[in-house]
């Protein structure tokens, strides 16, 4: 099978996106770490169903991607037990609508640290094993608004054109040694972190739920319909495929045509 022999991290990968990103890497033969929070006993089943159906090993990192030291850990028990991180897809990150005159310190540095700050962290402890390997693929989820702005967002704003920037330096860092860096660009895909920032959506604009999907979601985006984590999965899978090794440095969309207005 394609990934036969690799190994994929994916952060975040106890819901949504990572989740799909994972299964899809299972689903092509690669061994698997998962990541991310949530009740243990839910995370046990989706690591033993992600072996048994897949029939890849499938292991599970509780690292906080707050904690520097915590996400160093992970990469480098990951490279004890499976030789290498291959492929590492920072997907993890969290949302806080608000407008920045009343915006939480607490959690604008939150999501600084897991949507932007995590990734170089997992990146510097990934990056000298790729390098013996000459071999390696980075890839970030990380947002259309990486690439534009929405109002009330500015944590989110400013953590995902970071990690543009990041990918970036990494790639051209990288560019001669086998390993690629790439950013995906997704616009709204129905996940939970979509669905809980309607009700502050909901406050911030005095909109009801419906509005909010269709006037603020929706109408971003050309098709009128959400991206799906499926779709976004087997865009990381080409990302990481051979036939991309002349892909980097990208910052891609897949948003349903919002960032072409
Ligand atoms: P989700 O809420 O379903 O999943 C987020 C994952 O991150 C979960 O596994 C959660 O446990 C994990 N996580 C959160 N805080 C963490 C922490 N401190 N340490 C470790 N793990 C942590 O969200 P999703 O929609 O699947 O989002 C995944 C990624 O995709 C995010 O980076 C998000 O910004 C990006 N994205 C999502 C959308 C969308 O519309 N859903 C659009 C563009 C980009």
């Amino acid at each position: 099978m394609e990934f036969d022999k690799k190994t994929a991290l994916i952060t975040g990968s106890t819901s949504g996106i990572g989740l799909a990103i994972a299964k899809n890497f299972a689903s092509k033969g690669a061994n698997i770490i998962i990541n991310g929070l949530g009740d243990a006993q839910e995370i046990e089943e989706i690591r033993a169903t992600i072996a048994k159906d897949f029939g890849v090993q499938c292991v599970y990192s509780n690292a906080n991607m707050m904690a520097p030291e915590e996400i160093r850990k992970m990469i480098i028990s990951s490279q004890e037990q499976f030789g290498s991180v291959d492929i590492l897809v920072n997907n993890a990150g969290i949302q806080h609508v608000c407008p920045i005159d009343e915006f939480p310190e607490d959690k604008f540095n939150a999501i600084i640290a897991i949507n932007l700050v995590a990734s170089f962290h997992a990146i510097k402890a990934a990056l000298p094993k790729m390098k013996e390997k000459k071999w390696g693929r980075i890839i970030n989820i990380a947002s259309a608004h990486a690439l534009v702005a929405s109002p009330y967002k500015s944590a989110y704003v400013a953590a995902k054109h970071g990690i543009a920037g990041l990918i970036k330096t990494v790639a051209l860092e990288v560019a001669e040694l086998g390993i690629t860096a790439n950013a995906i660009c997704p616009g709204y895909v129905w996940t939970p972190l979509v669905q809980k920032q309607i009700p502050d959506t909901m406050k911030a604009r005095n909109m009801t739920e419906q509005q909010v999907i269709n006037d603020v979601m929706l109408s971003a985006q050309p098709t009128k319909k959400f991206v799906t984590m499926e779709q976004v999965a087997a865009m990381v899978a080409y990302f990481a495929s051979e036939s991309a090794a002349s892909v980097t440095g990208t910052v891609t969309p897949i948003d349903g045509g919002w960032t072409a207005h």
